[in-house]
């Protein structure tokens, strides 16, 4: 890995971060040596030896520009994207979204990063983090053991999940808030049977801020929903040698809780004590509890709703809420194997880890979920860590844009709670004239997302 006359990045895992970091760096004239251990190793999910594998679903999401999803994408394009080029062409029919062939397309990306004249690939495991600088850490949710310890050692015990237990978490606006009422129990925070995300298996402490949603259910309600989430149909795990059951004996998916007796979770998570319905007067006979989520509290979390059910099902009883028959849902419950770093603590909006100068993150271990969400951060990194070898200041990409509210998530949400995330409108700054439409609302943070991304692209043209 030694650096030649020409300036050189280094990029760990050819993933979508991967792959979109080394060509970002190589399209700003600098030589990648990028390693990737597959085929030689293979992770438990990933089946080739192709660059950029869909480990699962092919779709790339909403196509549309009302659709943060779509207005992601179209920041990417901007940006150089490769895989976005490359998804048009072996695209399938999918309504409005984005799905490719995954054989062709993953096929296609290798095809163009292996012809690239200034990145060469190394097809094997790293075991040692490189000292060669700047180097891009893409390695994904499924990075291998010694380069996690590695990790670890890096960015400080506390700063590296290994697993996901994460709750539900809606957007306000898709609330319906003449069903629920603001209040505290006996004035403090949630009762402490799990936060809305309880990593590595520890149930969440209690929160000392007061203020939160409740959905009130009568007993009638309450039945109904029980009886729809013991039926339930659970997710496959995607993991063959997924070990979270046992991993999470301390902090009980809500479906499994409500296995245990029709009643367990009135006394659990949704039990009602010290929370006055103002309307009624008095405790309902069960609550579910959100929590704000992010700090302009446009995002809500579902409190110790800790989930493995399919995500259609999910939606499908969540709705059965009072407060959300409408919701939508930023993230859903997973409970997996997942590593990522606690971003908040260690990385800059620039994906650069802030104790690190010239080691940068990238894709779903920074804390961003979904392949586009990846390789949006790699495309970032890509561009950061090119003009950190070329002797250019690092930029970070506009507040108004996804990905630079992805960034902002990275950074700012507060450690405790963070969780992962993927790109929707509740992580972008409002409007600064109020829209009560929502699609006309959408419609105009996606046009000055892109204002902003065309900003961003000829603030990294300029060099400077
Ligand atoms: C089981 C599973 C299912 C998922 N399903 C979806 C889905 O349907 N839709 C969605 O949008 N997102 C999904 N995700 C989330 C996530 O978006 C994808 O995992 C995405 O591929 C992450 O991109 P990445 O580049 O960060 O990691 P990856 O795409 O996983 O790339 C990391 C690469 O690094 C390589 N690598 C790891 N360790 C080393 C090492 N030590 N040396 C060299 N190479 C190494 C790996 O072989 C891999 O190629 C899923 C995640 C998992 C784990």
């Amino acid at each position: 890995m030694e650096s030649g006359i020409t300036p050189s990045v280094t990029v760990i895992g050819g993933g979508f971060a991967g792959v979109e970091a080394a060509w970002a760096a190589a399209e700003h004239g600098v030589r990648v040596d990028l390693f990737e251990m597959r085929p030689e190793r293979q992770t438990s999910v990933h089946q080739t030896g192709d660059l950029a594998e869909l480990v699962c679903s092919n779709s790339f999401k909403s196509n549309l520009l009302t659709n943060a999803s779509g207005v992601l994408k179209e920041e990417m394009r901007r940006l150089g994207s490769l895989v976005l080029p490359i998804a048009a062409t072996c695209s399938v029919p999918a309504g409005e979204a984005l799905a490719v062939d995954r054989v062709r397309f993953a096929r296609d990306v290798t095809e163009a990063v292996e012809s690239h004249p200034l990145i060469t690939i190394h097809r094997r495991e790293v075991t040692e983090l490189p000292t060669a600088r700047p180097l891009v850490i893409a390695t994904g949710p499924l990075t291998t053991e010694s380069l996690a310890t590695q990790l670890q050692t890096l960015t400080g015990a506390e700063s590296l999940y290994f697993y996901d237990a994460v709750a539900p978490t809606v957007t306000l606006e898709s609330l319906d808030l003449s069903l629920v009422f603001r209040a505290s129990r006996h004035g403090k925070g949630a009762d402490g049977s799990g936060g809305t995300k309880g990593t590595r298996g520890t149930p969440e402490t209690e929160p000392a801020n007061d203020d939160y949603l409740n959905c009130p259910m009568n007993h009638e309600e309450y039945m109904a929903f029980w009886t729809e989430l013991v039926g339930a149909e659970a997710a496959d795990p995607h993991n063959p040698d997924d070990k979270t059951a046992a991993y999470f004996e301390m902090c009980l998916p809500i479906e499994e809780m409500a296995r245990r007796g029709p009643r367990t979770l009135a006394y659990g998570p949704m039990k009602p004590i010290g929370l006055t319905d103002p309307r009624t007067g008095r405790w309902p006979y069960a609550v579910v509890q959100l929590r704000q989520d992010n700090r302009e509290g446009t995002l809500w979390g579902m409190v110790g709703f800790q989930s493995r059910l399919k995500w259609p099902e999910q939606r499908r009883i969540f709705r059965m809420i009072p407060g959300l028959a409408s919701a939508e849902f930023v993230r859903l419950g997973v409970m997996h194997k997942n590593l990522y770093v606690c971003s908040p603590r260690v990385l800059n909006a620039t994906a650069e880890l802030r104790e690190h100068p010239g080691l940068f993150l990238a894709g779903q271990i920074t804390g961003v979920e979904g392949y586009l969400e990846s390789a949006a951060i790699g495309i970032l990194a890509g561009i950061n860590a090119a003009r950190t070898a070329l002797g250019k200041p690092t930029l970070t990409p506009p507040r108004e844009t996804v990905l630079g509210s992805l960034c902002a998530y990275l950074v700012e949400t507060e450690p405790k709670r963070f969780a992962p995330m993927n790109s929707n409108f509740g992580i972008v700054p409002e409007l600064e004239t109020p829209v009560r439409d929502k699609r006309e609302k959408a419609r105009l943070k996606g046009v000055r997302a892109l204002e902003g991304i065309d900003g961003f692209v000829s603030e990294v043209a300029r060099g400077g």
